[in-house]
């Protein structure tokens, strides 16, 4: 977990090569039903463009659907999940249905200005979802995506009007899953202001602290 711009599907996607299971991202889940115009996809959209949260019972619906598949049986990586109160406890509840706990809750942070900065020169991929940034990460060739050779485009929720509103709903909403996890003795704050390698070693050592 992390605020917006932080990191959390850069620093997962490294994870899930690491450890071998799926990098389950309900931002990118819901960013696919969007583009694929599903009716998750029209229920989400108004909500993810203003920069709100898209109503708690729809992600437990999605959470609760792709934990239950037959890859999530080995162990997964939540990016973006759980980010209300109300989510935890739907997550306490898919945990148990399908017998598993979480063995960590890592925390990315990084200072508001280093946030800012990150988002406004995020580029992704549209097709393979991978992350850019116009400075710290350029694709090889300018706007084309390395992996799918896919035009790269700028989030819209990543236009600053829209960050301000993601950063408040980040600190109202989802500080106090934060402290939750804390008191739970899960959670592991990771300085998420380095480079990605740096950050990297950092999370396995959060990983990896008893
Ligand atoms: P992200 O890619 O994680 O920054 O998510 C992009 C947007 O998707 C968020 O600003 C929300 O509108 C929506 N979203 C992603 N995950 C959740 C979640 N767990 N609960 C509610 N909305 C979410």
């Amino acid at each position: 977990m992390g605020p917006p711009g932080v990191g959390k599907g850069t620093q997962a996607a490294r994870l899930r090569k690491e450890l071998g299971v799926p990098h389950v991202s309900t931002g990118d889940i819901l960013r696919e039903a969007v583009q694929a115009g599903t009716p998750l996809g029209r229920k989400a959209r108004s909500f993810m463009d203003s920069g709100g949260l898209v109503p708690d019972d729809v992600v437990g619906d999605l959470i609760a659907e792709r934990l239950s598949r037959p890859d999530a049986a080995k162990g997964f990586v939540l990016d973006g999940f759980p980010r209300t109160e109300p989510q935890v406890m739907s997550l306490d509840r898919v945990l148990e249905r399908v017998g598993t706990t979480l063995d960590r809750v890592l925390s990315l942070t990084a200072p508001e200005a280093e946030i800012v900065r990150r988002l406004g020169g995020r580029r992704v991929c549209p097709k393979c979802a991978a992350v850019y940034h116009v400075d710290t990460k350029p694709p090889v060739s300018a706007g084309v995506c390395d992996a799918c050779r896919s035009a790269l485009v700028q989030r819209p929720d990543d236009e600053e009007a829209v960050v301000r509103q993601r950063l408040a709903v980040f600190f109202e909403q989802t500080m106090p899953v934060a402290a939750l996890y804390r008191q739970r003795g899960l959670l592991r704050e990771v300085d998420g202001s380095g480079d990605a390698e740096t950050v990297f070693e950092a999370l396995r050592n959060g990983l990896a602290a008893p």
